[in-house]
């Protein structure tokens, strides 16, 4: 990859006790001596109930803590088991995963995330918007409508672009194991580069410590978005150190 900073973000998805913040210590200790640490932003999002402790943990890291969803409101209000964005910022988020495709199986629609997107940003989080098709759509060989679809309602009227970086995440991928081909995902990737312009790109679905040294070789990836693999420091930090070999 030839671009300036490689981002590695950790979707821990409905994983994780107080206990497990303390397998971060070695991911601290591994960048403290690693040689390409000033080239790599790596953004950990637990479940909300972790959000304070690994802030809390991370301090004084350039490690920093995201969110994996909010509600649509910037305001306190009656919904009874959401969180929103301004809370997260206020317990130490400084990003939020949005869009991903987890919770649009579970109902949320391209508006429902463009508001979302709206009000992390205007609480002063940055956004990790997933986009992706599923493998229906990419047999019907619609993959570049829906992404197109995606992201046009998902930024729409949306301010702030340089706090949007884009998660292509084929719904197919996530927790298969299975990949895109690497000239598929290149062309993929430099599509939607050219309908965002200037945000970051990165890849999710299935990347783990044995298929980074393909995914690697795809030179306009900005970096990766890793579920599974990233619940573990020592696959994780394999999925690092490998990018940069
Ligand atoms: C994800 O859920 O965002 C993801 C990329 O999952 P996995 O790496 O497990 O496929």
């Amino acid at each position: 990859m030839t671009n300036k900073y490689k981002y590695f973000v950790a979707n821990w998805k409905m994983y994780g006790g107080l206990n497990t913040v303390n397998s971060l210590h070695r991911v601290i200790k591994f960048l403290k001596t690693f040689k390409k640490s000033k080239n790599i932003k790596i953004v950990y999002c637990p479940p909300s109930t972790l959000i304070r402790p690994m802030s809390k943990k991370l301090l004084n890291t350039t490690i920093q803590v995201g969110a994996q969803n909010c509600h649509e409101s910037q305001n306190y209000g009656a919904s009874t088991g959401y969180i929103n964005s301004s809370m997260l910022k206020s317990v130490g988020a400084k990003y939020v995963i949005l869009g991903h495709s987890e919770n649009r199986q579970s109902g949320e629609t391209d508006k429902l995330i463009n508001l979302k997107i709206k009000s992390a940003i205007n609480s002063g989080l940055k956004v990790i918007f997933c986009i992706g098709e599923t493998l229906s759509q990419k047999k019907k060989k619609i993959t570049k409508q829906i992404l197109s679809k995606q992201i046009k309602s998902g930024l729409n009227k949306v301010k702030k672009r340089k706090n949007i970086i884009i998660a292509y995440e084929p719904v197919w991928s996530i927790g298969t194991g299975v990949i895109p081909k690497p000239d598929e995902l290149f062309r993929t990737i430099d599509f939607i580069k050219k309908k965002v312009k200037n945000n970051k790109v990165l890849y999710g679905g299935s990347v783990n410590p044995k298929n980074i040294h393909q995914l690697k070789l795809i030179n306009n990836i900005n970096g990766f978005l890793v579920g599974g693999a990233s619940q573990q420091s020592k696959k994780f930090i394999d999925i690092i150190k490998k990018t940069f070999i």
